[in-house]
């Protein structure tokens, strides 16, 4: 199947194509006919397969784009807000429609003036109820979606989403969209669904997503070791830290800083605004290591998360399956790796089993494989890199004088001091600095460098640490690592005892 099979209008196919979208996902394939011929619609599947184009595409298709708010969706989180709402805006844009976020903690006017002007809204229930009720606003909306219904009913919500819905107009298209199927959502889709169809993904078809998931058993005293340790020794991509509280979260980041690594800390507690901005920064790769609670994380979705840690195992196995699912995004695969002390196997098992997933056991990596493993990626980086003309001509003049070893340990000492001080790439050194440099290099005698100015050196082994932990050099170019094959995929949800929710 293709999406030319939907025989979509001209400005959204663009829009797919554009969003480099190839063939349907399971539950868009399913989903969008029903859609376009108007059925109310539950569709049920697990994060990361796509639900959002599943609602967006086909609401989209139908909208006539000139009559104020056409489609309401709305989402539990912020977070998701911002997310869905740039989704839609990319399929939407192309036919000149416009997109407005509505969420608590912002401004009341901007976000009504937005209002007024968009044709598609997302909003948290919280301050869409409010600005109904106060009739701030009034919408009349042909098509409205709930998305991520179970965790809306987690966050206590309930209440809200019936009196939102008592201010729509009864003539509708409304979905409604849910990992898992409480009672409670039933009985609430009665209430605002008519005959509906309904659209179940199962785990089986999850094809396109693999999450490998391990644990690791260590002292409480050791957690902090054990994980900079896996993360010098996975070397992630982009990663996420899940912690269980907020406390945690600032502890965590600090201590992490101070041990050298870039980091960004996300909870509940931090302003709009700067929760924006580190989202982005993480989704623009300026910070490579999230350190999140449940509640910030939820429904994040930047694509290329290659590992989840979790500091601590989570409470209950709904928010477990949630945290994963941060990792192994849009086909690629991911590593979920789960700290836990002896005492906590138990919470192992039942998530295991509630989930329908096997954690697979593995042993803290000791000092020498962290140091081999490293040694092996920067082999194969230098086999990877390509030597510049000017490096090379450089090498051949200093020849004449020195040693090839002494050669190779002064350039990198000295080139590496070029490009912390002056920023500078060898490669992009013009000939006079070349020349430059090799009058450094023949005059140098080795071991009289004082540190040179080489700023916070990120490569220096970490006293006190029993089981050494040794250089972590942690070079400028990361890619690569991570992704291992897979074991086994996601899984369903299972028991669900939302904890303490932060709500919007
Ligand atoms: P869900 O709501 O089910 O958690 P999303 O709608 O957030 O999933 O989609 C997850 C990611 O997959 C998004 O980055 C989205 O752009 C991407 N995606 C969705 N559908 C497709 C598709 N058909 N082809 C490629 N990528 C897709
Ligand atoms: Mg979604």
């Amino acid at each position: 199947m293709t999406f030319s099979d939907f025989n979509f209008k001209e400005t959204l196919n663009q829009a797919i194509s554009d969003a480099g979208f190839k063939e349907p996902s399971p539950v868009q394939a399913d989903a969008i006919p029903l859609i376009l011929e108007g059925h109310d619609l539950i569709g049920q599947a697990q994060t990361g397969t796509g639900k959002t184009a599943a609602f967006g595409l086909p609401i989209i298709q139908q909208m006539s784009g000139n009559k104020g708010v056409e489609a309401l969706v709305i989402v539990p989180t912020r977070e998701l807000a911002m997310q869905v709402s740039d989704e839609l805006f990319r399929f939407g844009k192309t036919a000149g429609l416009k997109t407005a976020t509505v969420y608590g903690g912002t401004a009341y006017n901007k976000q009504i003036d937005r209002i007024n002007q968009a044709n598609i809204i997302v909003a948290t229930p919280g301050r869409l109820q409010d600005l109904l009720k106060s009739n701030r606003i009034t919408i009349n909306p042909s098509f409205v979606v709930l998305d991520e219904a179970d965790e809306m009913l987690d966050m206590g919500f309930l209440e809200e989403i019936k009196n939102i819905f008592t201010y729509l107009p009864a003539e509708r298209q409304t979905l409604m969209f849910s990992a898992t199927m409480p009672k409670q959502i039933k009985i609430l889709a009665e209430k605002i669904l008519k005959s509906p169809k309904s659209v179940t993904i199962t785990k089986s078809e999850r094809t396109n997503t693999d999450i490998t998931q391990l644990f690791y058993v260590v002292a409480d005293y050791e957690r902090d070791d054990a994980l900079l340790r896996l993360i010098d020794y996975k070397n992630p991509n982009k990663c996420i830290i899940f912690c269980r509280m907020k406390k945690e979260v600032d502890r965590l980041s600090s201590y992490m800083t101070a041990q050298g690594f870039k980091v960004a800390a996300l909870h509940g507690d931090m302003e709009q605004k700067q929760r924006e901005h580190t989202i982005r920064s993480f989704k623009q790769g300026l910070v490579e290591i999230f350190i999140a609670t449940d509640v910030a994380a939820r429904g994040l979705d930047v694509n290329d998360v290659s590992h989840v840690f979790n500091y601590h195992i989570p409470f209950d196995s709904e928010s477990y399956v949630h945290r994963i699912g941060r990792t192994g995004r849009a086909g690629n695969k991911g590593e979920a790796i789960t700290l836990v002390s002896p005492n906590e196997l138990r919470t192992i098992k039942r998530i295991e089993k509630d989930v329908g997933t096997v954690m697979v056991s593995e042993v803290i990596p000791t000092r020498q494989e962290v140091q081999s493993r490293k040694d092996g990626d920067l082999l194969s980086k230098i086999a990877n890199t390509k030597v510049s003309t000017s490096a090379k001509e450089m090498v051949k003049t200093l020849q004449h004088d020195l040693d090839i070893v002494t050669i190779a340990h002064l350039l990198a000492t000295i080139v590496q001091e070029e490009i912390d001080v002056k920023g500078k790439d060898i490669i992009g050194l013009g000939s006079e600095e070349v020349k430059a440099l090799i009058e450094r290099a023949k005059n140098w005698k080795g071991g009289d460098r004082n540190g040179g100015g080489r700023g916070r050196s990120r490569n220096r082994s970490r006293g006190g640490d029993r089981r050494g932990g040794g250089g972590r050099g942690r070079d400028g170019d990361r890619r690569g690592g991570g992704n291992r094959e897979s074991r086994n995929g996601g899984g369903n949800r299972g028991s669900r005892n939302g904890g303490n929710r932060n709500r919007d």
